[in-house]
């Protein structure tokens, strides 16, 4: 799964839980790593090539801050929370995505069981994927404006 979905989720999920109460922000944090694993069932498309895919994080990224900018300064950082937790698991096993960048000087690592071989389920076509994607955008939009 994407950078962007997982990152829209734990926003989601840390909006949701802010709006709770602020003291619910805590429950955010291990709701969106389990949300990351939950996600990790899903695959990414194999036939796209590094720059699609970067391209497709990129584009829903800038979404994301522009959903951030108009949630305003303390929802925006409420959604930056969640948005990192929701990529723990890959900013550790990815190491801050270096392997992404430079696949063969920092190659990815395996520590977490939802980056594991065999753990997906499914493989999704490209427009799931971009659909995917773009309901979770609406669920940040729901839970943040
Ligand atoms: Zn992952």
């Amino acid at each position: 799964m994407h950078l962007n979905a997982h990152a829209f989720a734990g926003a989601a999920i840390a909006a949701t839980c802010y709006n709770l109460g602020p003291g619910a922000l805590l429950a955010a944090a291990p709701l969106a790593i389990a949300s990351h694993c939950l996600m990790d069932k899903i695959g990414e498309p194999r036939n796209w090539t590094r720059s699609q895919h970067t391209l497709f994080d990129g584009a829903f990224m800038a979404l994301f801050a522009a959903a951030a900018v108009a949630a305003g300064p303390e929802m925006a950082w409420v959604m930056l929370f969640g948005a990192v937790f929701g990529n723990i698991p890959d900013i550790m096993d990815k190491r801050c995505y270096l392997s992404v960048l430079f696949p063969d000087r920092f190659p990815a690592r395996r520590w977490w069981f939802c980056h594991r071989k065999g753990y997906e389920a499914f493989q999704p076509t490209s427009t799931h994927t971009v659909l995917f994607s773009a309901i979770l955008y609406a669920a940040i939009l729901w839970s943040t404006l």
